[in-house]
């Protein structure tokens, strides 16, 4: 049975904040004491999304001045902070590097931790791995604080409370999962699972400026202007959702969180506080292509060997650092004078995508090859 013990029950109450990063104090407060919890003397894990070593202006990392003020709340409070992340890059170096790249690091005003400083392996609950190493912060935490990006996502569509808690894994630990769940809505499940394994208590996130296109890594920032709470991650995920203006239940996260009754995904079902709307135009990832029946069936296809966005690289771009070889989860790209790609064991993860900071590989859907409106070429060949 799914470990429920910590969602709130009722109908979820979400906050919805007009926030810009130089005035973020006073909302911050709000939110405080709008949820209010025994924070004195507690031991309260702040969790942002710290996916690469980016600066705070490229918008795939949670924005420093959240944190900033969240800390100096908390420790007003008499809180016992701690601050941290696994990014996507894998070892303990990488850990404190892309959080002071991304101004974590200085805003969390001493209280940043290094998640991969002690490990536990525990039991897991899911039909795809049996044990998971996991950050051991999270699991001897009173409170924790889920603080994500509002974010597009290649593989998962959305990006937001429940795949923000993927990073209590450990480096390599998380190409595992990809590994064992590698079809797009088995690795849905798989974020579940882990979602499951420590509930965060609180979730505040960062729509200030968040992402559309083929995000996490996207340069296609958009401003939004808000900060959304609730006590309940899944409630926020499914507002992100109809702010973005897709079904929820095309997100196969939402689906499955919504049918093992771990939060309410439908803003008509949810008592929510401040002004939202759907974002005009909002643009969806290259793999999300329509709604509907049809929709739903032409997204599935997506994942298709011959319909699936095709990976080049760009030579003009790439340093040959190697960051995209070494990450991908079932060793599909080999270095040769750039990254070559076996497609035939690329599982469509993307992580080499979001991974790469130079931008240096890109995505061409179908409709682009078929109008030959791009040219595909990486060194004069395609990659994927
Ligand atoms: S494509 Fe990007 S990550 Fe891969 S080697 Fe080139 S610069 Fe590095
Ligand atoms: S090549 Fe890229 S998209 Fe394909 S499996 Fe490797 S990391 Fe994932």
């Amino acid at each position: 049975m799914p470990d429920t013990s910590r969602i709130s029950k009722g109908p979820p109450s979400v906050l919805v904040l007009d926030a810009s990063y130089s005035q973020i104090e006073d909302v911050i407060e709000k939110i405080l004491e709008t949820f209010p919890f025994p924070w004195k003397g507690n031991r309260v894990v702040i969790k942002p999304n710290i996916l690469s070593p980016s600066p705070p202006e490229k918008g795939i990392t949670t924005h420093p001045s959240l944190i900033r003020s969240l800390v100096k709340a908390l420790k007003r409070r008499e809180a016992h902070c701690l601050v941290g992340d696994n990014p996507g890059l894998n070892g303990y170096a990488a850990n404190e590097r892309c959080a002071r790249i991304s101004g974590i690091f200085d805003a969390a005003n001493g209280c940043f931790v290094n998640f991969a400083k002690e490990t536990a392996q525990i039991n897991a609950r899911s039909r795809f791995f049996e044990k998971l190493v996991v950050s051991k912060v999270i699991l001897d935490a009173d409170l924790v604080i889920d603080v994500p990006k509002f974010k597009t996502h290649l593989q998962t569509r959305i990006t937001g409370a429940i795949k923000n808690m993927f990073g209590i894994l450990v480096g390599a630990e998380k190409a595992r999962v990809h590994l064992s769940a590698a079809r797009p809505e088995n690795f849905s499940e798989a974020l579940v699972d882990i979602y499951q394994i420590r509930i965060p208590d609180l979730t505040i996130m960062d729509a200030v400026v968040g992402m559309e296109g083929n995000g996490p890594s996207s340069q296609e920032l958009r401003p939004i202007g808000k900060i959304l709470a609730a006590r309940n991650g899944v409630a926020v995920d499914g507002l992100m959702a109809a702010m973005m203006g897709i079904p929820q239940k095309s997100v196969d996260c939402l689906r499955i969180a919504f049918q093992r009754d771990l939060g309410e995904i439908d803003p008509a079902r949810m008592e929510i506080q401040g002004s939202w709307s759907r974002l005009e135009k909002f643009k969806m990832p290259l793999t999300f292509v329509s709604q509907g029946l049809l929709g739903a069936a032409v997204n599935k296809l997506y994942y298709r060997p011959l319909v699936k966005p095709r990976l080049s690289v760009r030579p003009e771009l790439c340093t040959v650092c190697g960051v995209c070889v070494q990450h991908c989860p079932v060793q599909a790209l080999t270095m040769g004078k750039f990254p070559l790609l076996d497609s035939k064991k690329c599982i469509s993860c993307y992580c080499c995508y979001e991974l790469c900071s130079n931008q240096a590989i890109e995505l061409t859907g179908l409709m682009r090859r078929v109008t030959k409106r791009d040219k595909l070429s990486a060194h004069g060949k395609t990659l994927g």
